[in-house]
């Protein structure tokens, strides 16, 4: 195996094929591009990983690991690639920021000011849909962002 299989590319086939074979568990993953990537100028560049969900409620929230955010930041750093955010699913809700989605972004404050909040959800008729939700927009609620 010449690619390693921890990253696939940032797009919205690859995260809502992820979403839909977790349901009805959320599920997580980092989000990841050079570090001088900027969304979506450089688009092409962005990764993303999948992580277990470690929420005590896994099927109403979602917890990344510690220990599995670290393991993966470091093998993405042997390949160029730095944390931008992550992503996770709402397998029963919009792809819209939960309450719960802006009060973890408050909490990461200044630490995280320009990661991407990448969230799949579905859309009044049930199908499944990526939003990637910068810190501008995240308070208004998710406009949703095409990939292009
Ligand atoms: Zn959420």
């Amino acid at each position: 195996m010449s690619r390693d299989p921890t990253f696939f590319p940032f797009v919205e086939f690859e995260l809502v094929s992820r979403s839909i074979a977790a349901s009805p568990i959320e599920a997580c993953g980092l989000v990841l591009a050079p570090p001088c990537a900027v969304w979506p100028d450089d688009a092409s560049t962005y990764r993303a990983s999948q992580t277990r969900n470690a929420s005590p409620s896994p099927m109403r929230a979602f917890w990344i690991d510690p220990l599995e955010w670290i393991a993966q930041e470091d093998a993405a750093q042997t390949i160029g690639l730095a944390v931008h955010g992550f992503w996770h699913s709402h397998p029963r809700g919009s792809f819209r920021p939960s309450i719960a989605d802006l009060q973890m972004r408050e909490r990461l404050g200044d630490g995280a000011p320009d990661w991407l909040f990448a969230i799949v959800g579905r859309d009044d008729c049930g199908a499944w849909q990526l939003a990637v939700h910068e810190n501008e927009n995240l308070r208004r609620h998710g406009r949703r962002a095409l990939l292009g």
